[in-house]
């Protein structure tokens, strides 16, 4: 693992230059490879802490860089446009010096031992002095007979969105396949959007890798009350098709669910391969230090592709988690930044995320890592329900539906080191911040 000593950016007489085929040879210095939450919120933070090399941020899509949340819920429903999803205006890249390369996808990289090196890819090569991975997840795909139908889709990208978008017109149905954030979210987009729809889950409830049961369980509820149909333990075999197009999901017990949508999202996969090429080390993600930095000492790796020493204070050494959420992205770029303008400081704070689906707005802070006792606050009529997760007696986790005020007081809590007594926060009618008291730290 790299020390502080090794996260300065080398000096410029170490500077590589572009090979003589490429376009790009004047001068090297930052490439972000990535234009997303991450590899833009790096852009954006190297010049907040004063960096003024020069900055190439390298996005394989064509699109301007646009941000993703929306993507799934308003954009998919018509209800904000394309504009809305961009991050910075074209004057602000200009203006910062901050070179946005689009429609370019890396395929190899010659690194020198002091952190510079080459990237090339579509005929093209970018010199740098630092390198910067944000190549984020794909979609894991689903590969069973039929899955080349047309109408089978996945949803990751703004291409992703357009696609489905033209093609829900004329869809009466649509199964989705995955209850977790995506599926779920798009489930009810399509819903909103007036669609009969069917989540196809294969886990025994929603929401498996990120929510515990009882989260679990007032979704499914309430999403089915909605009119939502949803399939636990569900065993896909097969999608049906009429020539090219889909046309049903057949189950193994020969149940077919008629559609002429599918929206698969189960998952995804990091995109690890170039720092595998790279020769970096590789578990679930590319391993980084504390300060985003890989195992070479030099290569900076961030965001959802980045599997990083679990970040709440107090966590064991050898914890580590790789994040797929916002919140990490950007906090992680900004560890990144700090990094490469040789201020390093260790990755720390309380991870939260959100989704929006339909009427539920869930929140949740920390994780519930090793949790062995939940408290539930549920107020019915105002539709809503929080659950907080402890471990030996002390609140590490919080999911909030409806209720910002639970969510902000447990992550307050948390990121103070502070305790909600579990014995007093069951009561719906107790405001949480009242209750929130200081950990007792052993002399
Ligand atoms: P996810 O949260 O991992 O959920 C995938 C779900 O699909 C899981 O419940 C999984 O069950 C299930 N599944 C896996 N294989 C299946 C199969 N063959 N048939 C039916 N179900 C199957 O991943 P996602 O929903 O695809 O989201 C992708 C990424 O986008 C994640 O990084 C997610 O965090 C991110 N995202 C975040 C938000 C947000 O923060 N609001 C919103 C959208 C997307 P098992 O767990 O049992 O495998």
């Amino acid at each position: 693992m790299s020390t502080a000593d090794t996260q300065t950016i080398p000096g410029s007489a170490a500077a590589a230059t572009a090979s003589a085929a490429g376009g790009d040879a004047e001068e090297a210095g930052i490439l972000i490879i990535g234009a997303n939450q991450s590899g833009v919120q790096l852009a954006i933070s190297l010049r907040a802490a004063g960096n003024t090399e020069k900055i190439t941020l390298l996005s394989e899509e064509d699109h301007r860089p646009y941000q993703r949340p929306a993507l799934s819920k308003e954009f998919l429903q018509g209800k904000i446009d394309k504009e809305r999803l961009i991050f910075r205006s074209n004057e602000y890249w200009q203006d910062h010096n901050i070179h946005l390369v689009k429609g370019v996808r890396i395929d190899h990289i010659e690194k020198n031992p002091d952190g510079s090196g080459i990237a090339t890819g579509g005929g093209r090569s970018f010199a740098f002095t630092r390198l910067a991975l944000a190549v984020g997840a794909r979609p894991r795909r689903l590969d069973i007979p039929g899955a080349d139908l047309e109408g089978v889709t996945y949803l990751r990208n703004a291409d992703d969105v357009l696609a489905l978008k033209a093609l829900i017109q004329g869809v009466e149905d649509a199964v989705v396949i995955g209850g977790g954030f995506i599926g779920l979210e798009t489930a009810c987009s399509l819903h909103g959007l007036g669609k009969n729809v069917t989540v196809l889950e294969h886990g025994p409830r929603l929401i498996g890798r990120a929510v515990g049961e009882e989260t679990a369980d007032f979704f499914l509820q309430h999403h089915r009350k909605n009119g939502i149909d949803i399939v636990l333990n569900s065993r896909i075999k097969q999608f049906v098709g009429d020539g090219a197009t889909v046309t049903g999901v057949e189950l193994e017990d020969g149940t077919v669910i008629d559609t002429q949508l599918v929206i698969v999202g189960i998952g995804v996969i990091p995109n690890t391969e170039l720092a595998e090429k790279m020769g970096l080390d590789i578990d679930n993600g590319i391993v980084v230090d504390s300060h985003a930095v890989a195992s070479d000492g030099t290569t900076i790796a961030i965001g959802d592709v980045a599997n990083t020493p679990n970040p709440i204070p107090g966590s064991p050494a050898d914890e580590r988690i790789r994040l797929e959420s916002v919140n990490n992205a950007i906090e992680h770029a900004k560890i990144a930044a700090f990094s490469l303008v040789g201020k390093p400081e260790a990755y720390a704070g309380i991870p939260w995320f959100w989704s929006n689906q339909g009427d539920l707005k869930l929140q949740i802070a920390g994780f519930t890592l090793g949790y062995d006792h939940t408290v539930v606050r549920a107020d019915e009529k105002k539709n809503k329900f929080s659950v907080l997760y402890y471990r030996d007696g002390q609140i590490v986790a919080a999911d909030c539906i409806n209720a910002p005020l639970d969510f902000m007081t447990v992550r307050s809590a948390l990121a103070k080191d502070q305790n909600i007594p579990a014995e007093l926060a069951a009561d719906p009618a107790q405001q949480l911040k009242k209750l929130a008291v200081n950990v007792e730290v052993a002399s």
